[in-house]
């Protein structure tokens, strides 16, 4: 941040309505996101956090014909599901919109003709799929067939689910469509492209200015695309779900915005259903146009070149020639790593995820805000145990914050009245063994820095002082034989609870909300926070005065998680992981499944050939796929094989592998490959060539 701000707008990836959001979700973008604006709006600070549905996509439409249904029921659903567990959880939007919504048609169509209008789209004529059954162009998804990398035979056109190649329709092996089960044809399209190659410099000179404040693994993703060199990517597609491409003429027939480039406007669009709900339609303008406001975008990992690239791309197309209504781009793009689940990655395909709405059905939300934010996965991956759960809630919420409010609250009651016996002087204050200004000096930089499982660590550890500080002190024994040290105590104590109040309320807002109200006050912190009754800067020093007085009603703020309570979600885990396991089997073949029977003379056309590699190279953008020169006797072949993640180039070359000679040429990655060679995948999940001893007997017939 090299510049004076005076508003933030924050806005968090839109979830994909067409499933609920889980843990995962939770721990990578709408906690810390809600952490961080709660943190600034105890400051004082003019901020606004923006989020909502993303509601466009074919995975949408596969859904919604899966099930029968239209894909405006199946985004209903998950939009209210998902907003309904936000709210729960207390993830403070300030306006949770949609995608499907008419004010976000207009500001996309918007954006489209703007920058159509300055001529920057480039149009181009290509051939797609197209299912003359449904008369539908049949997006990636819409196709299936056989992996030609690994030989799946129900590979998606859009990428294959067993090797994890992407791909794209035309390079699968016999594709089919999935809406008729029909060999589709191709047929001439014509399509919008947004060239991002017109803005590299200018992206370049962008992400350089953010060399020292971006994280790590968002420098990364984004350098190295700059580095391969931006291309064209498709704004539009053959569908109906979707918003229309705004061009009136029949080129657009058919045709909806694509959703990468509809999503992140979204942002804007929700931005402006705020602003109209305050009844100050233009006022979204001072966070998105005015230099004075700074934005940052909440993402995961998955999603960080949208975020630096992409959607800056269309900002700056937009932008370009203009002097007013000049959009910012962001100013900080915190991306987080993955939060696995018991060790294991979370996958909505395969069902092993915790949701978040159903958890909130059993465990209060701050419990789940608190551990989730101690494994926060800044920057690596981190894990959600539920032992790890367990074990804050019962030793650090429970048994340090819940006991220390508790017997500071109840104590005061029982022996003073309920009134606080004793005016705390700065003196006091600062006897108490807690290094104030220490504390909030780095509670204030972890929280500016987003560094959440510090700042939620720093905070416990103000409640362990503070619990220390009420137990050494032994007020139970004091108020015998020394009633004044006892009254000090218990003053001490009861403005800890006020600081701690204030202090956790970005992490544990609910909490806050309830110890606010075991001190006596008749509003929620919420609303005090508001009217500006409370701030950060109230919990440095002692607020509550002598004769201030408490509720009488105290409260248990946790109740701890027994072994019972959780020993359902474990056995849950296991059936989970136990199905996982034999979807796995089935797929290595523990259990063997024999392909159908061929003929003997079938079975001669194939010509397997022994063939020794004389180079090998990596492919660009293709992280599984290594590009193979073979030497099959007098002949030389490439070979493509996705094998990458296995073998580097340089460990293969010279060795004699087995080669499907015969095979039909085709292009993979736009490059040509002669062949197939034979490998079998470990049970570590690694490839092992089919490797032949011998020396001289380069291009002799396998058989
Ligand atoms: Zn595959």
């Amino acid at each position: 941040m090299n510049q004076h701000y005076t508003r933030t707008l924050v806005t968090t990836a839109l979830p994909y309505a067409n499933g609920p959001v889980h843990l995962g979700h939770l721990a990578g973008v709408y906690l810390p996101a809600d952490i961080y604006v709660r943190f600034k709006r105890l400051l004082g600070e003019d901020i606004i956090h923006i989020g909502g549905s993303d509601e466009h996509g074919v995975p949408i439409t596969i859904t919604a014909d899966k099930e029968g249904i239209s894909p405006q029921d199946v985004v209903d659903r998950y939009h209210r599901m998902n907003l309904e567990a936000f709210t729960k959880c207390g993830i403070s939007f300030n306006c949770y919109g949609r995608t499907s919504s008419e004010l976000h048609f207009q500001t996309a169509q918007e954006f489209f003709r703007e920058i159509d209008a300055k001529d920057i789209f480039v149009k181009k004529k290509e051939r797609h799929f197209f299912d003359p059954e449904t008369n539908r162009f049949l997006s990636d998804r819409y196709v299936t067939g056989t992996c030609p990398i690994c030989n799946y035979p129900e590979a998606n056109g859009d990428q294959c689910e067993q090797c994890g190649t992407h791909l794209s329709p035309l390079e699968l092996i016999e594709p089919r469509s999935k809406l008729s089960n029909e060999v589709p044809e191709l047929r001439e399209t014509l399509h919008w492209y947004f060239p991002l190659g017109r803005f590299q410099e200018k992206l370049e000179n962008y992400v350089r200015g953010h060399d020292t404040d971006w994280r790590t693994n968002v420098l990364n993703y984004t350098r190295t695309w700059l580095k391969q060199g931006l291309n064209d990517r498709a704004i539009t597609r053959d569908l109906h779900w979707g918003i229309p491409v705004p061009v009136d003429n029949d080129e657009a027939m058919g045709k909806v915005l694509y959703v990468w480039f509809d999503a992140v406007l979204g942002y804007i669009s929700f931005t402006r259903e705020w602003a109209e709900k305050q009844g100050e339609p233009e006022l979204w303008r001072q966070y998105w146009q005015s230099p004075d406001c700074r934005v940052i975008h909440f993402i995961g990992k998955d999603n960080v070149v949208f975020h630096t690239l992409m959607f800056p791309a269309i900002i700056m197309a937009w932008n370009e020639g203009r002097k007013e209504g000049v959009y910012s781009l962001a100013d900080n793009v915190p991306a987080s790593e993955f939060m696995n689940f018991e060790g294991r990655k979370f996958s909505k395909s395969r069902n092993y995820a915790v949701y978040l709405g159903e958890f909130l059905e059993k465990f209060p939300a701050d419990t789940l805000r608190y551990s989730i934010a101690m494994n926060y996965p800044e920057n690596k991956d981190s894990d959600f145990s539920w032992s790890d759960f367990q074990n804050r809630t019962n030793g650090e919420l429970a048994d340090t914050l819940g006991n220390f409010i508790k017997r500071s609250v109840d104590f005061t009651n029982a022996k003073f009245s309920g009134e606080i016996p004793y005016a705390c002087t700065e003196e006091d204050w600062l006897s108490l063994g807690i290094d104030w200004e220490d504390s909030f000096r780095k509670l204030e930089k972890a929280y500016e820095g987003f560094h959440f499982r510090e700042a939620a660590s720093l905070t416990m550890q103000i409640a362990r002082s503070a619990n220390r500080f009420l137990t050494d002190s032994e007020p139970w024994k004091a108020i015998k034989t020394d009633p004044d040290a006892a009254a000090r105590t218990m003053s001490l104590s009861v403005n800890l609870c006020y600081t701690l109040a204030i202090v956790g309320y970005p992490v544990i807002p609910h909490t806050s909300n309830r110890i606010y109200a075991m001190l006596g006050f008749s509003e929620t912190l919420d609303d005090a926070l508001k009217k500006g009754d409370v701030s950060w800067g109230m919990a440095k020093s002692p607020q509550l005065e002598k004769g201030h007085r408490l509720s009488a009603r105290s409260e248990i703020l946790f109740r701890k998680i027994e072994d019972e309570d959780i020993a359902p979600e474990l056995e849950k885990i296991e059936g989970l992981l136990a199905e996982i396991e034999k979807k796995e089997k089935e797929n290595t073949g523990d259990e063997i499944h024999f392909k159908p029977d061929i003929s003997f003379d079938d079975f001669l056309k194939v010509d397997l050939r022994v063939a020794t590699v004389v180079a090998c190279e990596k492919v660009k953008k293709a992280d599984k796929l290594l590009k193979l020169q073979l030497e099959v006797g007098s002949e030389n072949r490439q070979v493509l094989a996705g094998i990458a993640q296995s073998f580097t180039p340089d460990s293969i070359i010279g060795k004699n592998v087995v080669l499907v000679a015969n095979l039909a040429e085709r292009k993979i990655r736009g490059e040509l490959s002669q062949g197939m060679i034979l490998a079998v995948e470990g049970n570590d999940g690694r490839m092992n060539l089919v490797e032949v001893d011998g020396t001289g007997i380069n291009g002799k017939m396998v058989q």
